[in-house]
């Protein structure tokens, strides 16, 4: 609980707003977290330990540089998030992030994709808002968590993670989200549904992307429920 005193040093500092007697995350919606691709200092080396960890344990495979990605977007979210753009007359390039590849089937499974702008198409720069607030993607709704534990990017975030009360809730999805998905794919693998290749080099990606079925792994509803 927040004290008469602590809550006096609060007035006026936007970042912080009182729910209950107590501090929470209140966004000045400055828009920062809308423009994405600041630069990511990661080295070329570290990048490739990352996605040889990633294949080598998950069987995941990256479509894109680390350096590219901006938000996440599951392929639910990304189904709505194309209609809106229709039907808002928005250009949105949503691209495939990750994904496993079936050598049993010959099939190339998105897991998400990201929207690929260097600002978000749906962020409306005059009224600094979301254009899709209420259907936004899960990361925007639990940002400026990343996780339960971690925070992103936001120059007005606060440090002790328990003060996100609404963003909590959205960040736990997130990791349910996660899980759920290395679980399935471990499930698909184990129970020979898919066959990962022990590793895939450029050739053969070139191979794949030209010649895969692509599908979608959709799971946020069961993940979620
Ligand atoms: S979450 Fe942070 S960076 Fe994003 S609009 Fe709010 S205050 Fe700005
Ligand atoms: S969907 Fe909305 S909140 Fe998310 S990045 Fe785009 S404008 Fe920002």
């Amino acid at each position: 609980m927040v004290n008469d005193s602590e809550l006096k040093e609060f007035e006026g500092i936007k970042n912080v707003k009182i729910v209950d007697g107590k501090k929470v995350f209140n966004c000045t919606m400055c828009g920062k977290c809308c423009y994405f691709r600041e630069d990511k200092n990661i080295t070329k080396e570290d990048e490739q330990k990352y996605y040889d960890y990633m294949y080598s344990k998950y069987g995941i495979l990256y479509l894109a540089p680390l350096s590219d990605i901006t938000i996440n977007v599951w392929p639910e979210e990304a189904e709505k998030l194309r209609r809106i753009a229709i039907e808002k007359g928005v250009d949105v390039k949503l691209r495939p992030k990750r994904a496993v590849y079936d050598e049993k089937n010959n099939e190339l499974i998105i897991l998400d994709y990201f929207i690929d702008h260097d600002v978000c198409p749906f962020f409306d720069k005059k009224k600094r808002t979301c254009g899709v607030y209420d259907d936004r993607p899960l990361i925007c709704r639990a940002f400026p968590l990343l996780s339960t534990k971690t925070t992103g990017n936001c120059e007005y975030k606060l440090f002790d993670t328990n003060e996100y009360a609404e963003e909590q809730t959205e960040a736990k999805k997130l990791e349910k989200m996660v899980d759920f998905q290395k679980k399935i794919i471990q499930e698909m693998i184990t129970s020979e549904k898919i066959k990962i290749p022990d590793s895939i080099d450029s050739s053969m990606m070139e191979h794949i992307i030209k010649d895969a079925k692509i599908k979608e792994l959709r799971i946020m509803y069961d993940a979620l429920k």
